[in-house]
């Protein structure tokens, strides 16, 4: 074993079970181990580095701001951050952002709103959040709350108040009382890659509105292009009362955000919340250059490359079924363990992630159509054997 590695083993809390690869350097969707194996990506760091590693353009965005303004709490005005907000503003017709650094944040500051706004117009006692079964919205402790998997919800207690678990039923979610928001995500990542069906986010869109309780969108995951939309909402017609982001914005930066409709971009004042690392100028230029390459044109390409995957895994040996849109893809396997299959494809040059019992692919956005097939060719290779 490397000597990282086992630094790695001896000093860092062990929460993670990681796969035996430390990588070192990367450009594009490859990257490098110690010894300088290459790798193709198709995981980007669990959907962070949206431009894959170290983009010029992206590079050259955050070292110049680096080198002009690293850092100076919410107390004062800064560029980046208010240029960031306006560029999501009216990317999406949202009308205001809360900055953050994570994804779990970013759900929070959405608890937070929803709470409060239903606090403020109805009083006390209407404060329940309907989240929905195989749901993933943080590691926090009200996130994880949130997050509908009783699995997950060992060892920590007490648990938060005030979250109610709902299959992906309308009637289920009419029967619950008290509620002031349905948290959800469009396409369930860790969950499995499992896409919902638009009739039911139809429905519960509609009850949300006509009973004012508000309809939170997580898309800390499919959100800034990653479904081949900017917003997955766009693929479901409709306009969540807030919608939170957070991995691909910073294109590798750490960065959460929460962006409220006008129903309620009032609701948090001064006091009401807060990060003293939210809206960092270093990252919030990351997360600039990001959006200015996210365009039609490179979204047309993202919906496309999907396409692509699909087509070549479709009907694949070993393969049961493919799930999700654009570069959000989930593997169901008919017989492998989807650990085995990304270890060895890992021993052959490819990095992929797993999701439950599904291998999930969420490459680069900027990843070729060559380095698609390559890489794809590779996993089933490793599926079919
Ligand atoms: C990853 C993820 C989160 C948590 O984000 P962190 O940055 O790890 O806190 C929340 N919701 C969804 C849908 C996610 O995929």
């Amino acid at each position: 074993m490397d000597e990282i590695k086992q630094k790695d083993r001896q000093y860092i809390l062990g929460t993670y079970g990681r796969f035996d690869l430390h990588i070192v350097r990367g450009k594009g969707s490859v990257c490098e181990d110690e010894q300088g194996k290459k790798y193709i990506d198709l995981g980007s760091g669990i959907g962070v580095n949206s431009l894959g590693y170290c983009d010029d353009g992206w590079v050259k965005a955050v070292e110049e701001q680096l080198e002009t303004l690293q850092h100076t709490s919410n107390l004062y005005y800064t560029s980046p951050s208010a240029l960031l907000a306006e560029a999501l503003c009216s990317r999406t017709g949202y009308s205001k952002v809360f900055f953050c650094n994570s994804g779990a944040e970013a759900n929070e500051a959405a608890i937070k709103t929803a709470r409060k706004y239903s606090f403020d117009k109805y009083g006390q006692g209407r404060n329940k959040i309907i989240t929905l079964n195989k749901s993933f919205h943080g590691r926090t402790m009200a996130t994880l709350t949130a997050t509908a998997q009783e699995a997950m919800h060992n060892f920590f207690f007490p648990f938060n108040e005030g979250f109610e678990y709902c299959e992906k039923d309308i009637e289920d979610i009419k029967s619950r009382q008290g509620v002031c928001a349905v948290m959800l995500e469009f396409i369930q990542g860790e969950g499995g890659v499992i896409p919902l069906d638009k009739h039911f986010v139809e429905q519960v869109y509609d009850y949300c509105k006509s009973n004012d309780i508000l309809f939170i969108a997580d898309e800390v995951q499919t959100g800034v292009g990653r479904t081949g939309r900017f917003l997955c909402s766009e693929h479901y017609g409709v306009k969540p009362d807030v919608t939170t982001l957070a991995k691909g914005l910073g294109g590798g930066l750490p960065i959460g955000a929460m962006l409220a409709g006008e129903k309620c971009a009032d609701v948090m004042g001064a006091g009401t919340h807060g990060s003293t690392f939210g809206g960092n100028p270093v990252v919030c230029a990351g997360g600039r250059y990001v959006l200015s390459r996210l365009t039609d044109e490179f979204l047309g390409e993202v919906r496309e490359k999907g396409e692509l995957v699909k087509e070549l895994l479709i009907g694949a040996k070993g393969v049961k079924s493919v799930s999700g849109l654009g570069l959000m893809l989930g593997i169901e396997l008919e017989e492998k363990k989807a650990s085995d299959v990304v270890k060895e494809c890992i021993n052959r040059g490819v990095i992929p992630l797993t999701a439950k019992e599904k291998v999930r692919l969420l490459p680069p956005l900027i990843i070729t159509k060559e380095e698609l097939k390559k890489a794809v060719g590779i996993l089933k290779e490793v599926i079919g054997e």
